[in-house]
């Protein structure tokens, strides 16, 4: 038993004031306002959320999850934690299959074990069945096309792998979508290159997340005498769609996030970092390997004003902004605090699922977060221990 008095609960609709968390084995198990109640923990009246969810993030405090090692997980895992993150997909970039299977397995090592920091609950695979064009900072020798490229090892994973971006107008996008659906994996569409209507069989089929909206994504071209939206004006406007955000203002700026929420609402958006090994690391020009810090022709990076640009400066590799901050950015535009906390909580665990995580409610797994009155975190309680 580990309880927590005198808190205030960010939950969905409202603030609740002066509660009492109990949590037993690692589950919330009672919530009430029981005055006098002896706890192992007084809030002292701060603000209590549920632990954040990232579900895209490659890394943080010099790690990559493809670096395969322990140690690389626990930088990524606690550079997240450190920020109030307490559950995260692990994201893959694109690289040969050989890789992401070693990653996989060394994503079962891992998960073999237990972490004091953010938890893995699932593996994120960006790519690499991608388009050449909008491939963004991910490399396009490892591209692979549904129709060609077998992704059996996929299907295998499925115990592990909660959700893949694909670029639902390659041919047969349509039954690859399907056949992942039908194993319990989300499909995401992103760094793609269609144009209306060629990705809407993949969305008849089951598509319904967008990766990263608006950053390498296809938009309105002129085709056929018809000015045609690409997936990113349709995937704000079809209510089957979730949407994620890198907002960092400058992935997307606070009027693009604002138009993005207003199109798709509060409830379909999730804040998510698209971190990496940088984020959490000096700021000095150095250059940082995208992907496995093996692969000798990795691409480079390096962190210039604020978010992860390519070597050449030619376009955005990823953010390097915990999704924390994200919600302070939406509160900053005028979003309220329990709408600008969902975006992290309880929107990205129905993406993947899982109705025990991302709310402050009995039977919900007791991860929390307690924060001072400016959002910095104070404590962060993982199944009901303290853990910073
Ligand atoms: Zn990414």
């Amino acid at each position: 038993m580990f309880t927590l008095t005198n808190c205030r609960v960010i939950k969905e609709e409202e603030i609740s004031q002066s509660c009492n968390i109990v949590t037993d084995n690692g589950i919330i198990v009672d919530i009430n306002t029981e005055k006098g109640l002896k706890g192992d923990f007084d809030a002292q009246n701060s603000l209590v959320s549920a632990g954040l969810i990232d579900i895209h993030t490659h890394g943080g405090f010099g790690g990559d999850f493809m670096d395969c090692e322990k140690q690389s997980f626990d930088n990524a895992l606690k550079f997240h934690l450190q920020n109030g993150t307490t559950s995260v997909l692990a994201t893959t970039v694109t690289a040969p299959v050989k890789s992401i299977k070693n990653f996989l397995q060394s994503y079962r090592l891992y998960t073999s074990g237990k972490t004091e920091y953010a938890e893995p609950v699932g593996v994120h695979l960006e790519g690499p069945y991608l388009s050449v064009k909008n491939k963004g900072a991910q490399k396009e020798e490892y591209l692979l096309s549904p129709d060609k490229d077998d992704y059996g090892f996929i299907l295998e994973n499925s115990d592990i792998i909660k959700t893949v971006t694909i670029s639902p107008e390659l041919p047969k996008a349509e039954i690859m979508t399907k056949d992942l659906v039908e194993n319990g994996i989300v499909v995401c569409g992103g760094h793609d290159d269609g144009i209306f209507p060629e990705f809407i069989p993949a969305i008849e089929n089951g598509l319904s997340h967008l990766t990263h909206a608006y950053c390498a994504m296809s938009e309105v071209r002129f085709k056929d005498g018809k000015r045609n939206v690409g997936l990113r004006e349709y995937g704000l406007c079809d209510d089957r769609l979730t949407a994620e955000i890198i907002f960092d203002k400058k992935h997307i700026t606070s009027e693009l996030a604002k138009m993005i929420i207003k199109l798709k609402g509060i409830d379909k958006v999730c804040v998510v970092s698209d971190s990496l090994r940088c984020a959490g690391m000096p700021n000095d020009g150095r250059l940082y390997r995208l992907g496995s810090k093996d692969d000798a022709d990795a691409q480079l990076f390096k962190v210039s004003d604020g978010v992860a640009v390519l070597a050449d400066g030619t376009r955005y590799a990823g953010s390097i902004t915990p999704i924390r901050e994200m919600v302070l950015n939406l509160m900053q535009c005028g979003y309220s605090v329990c709408d600008a906390f969902k975006t992290a909580t309880v929107n990205p665990a129905k993406v993947i699922r899982r109705k025990d995580l991302g709310r402050v409610a009995k039977n919900c797994i007791a991860d929390l977060c307690v924060y001072d009155d400016k959002f910095n975190i104070k404590t962060v309680i993982k199944k009901g221990n303290i853990v910073k």
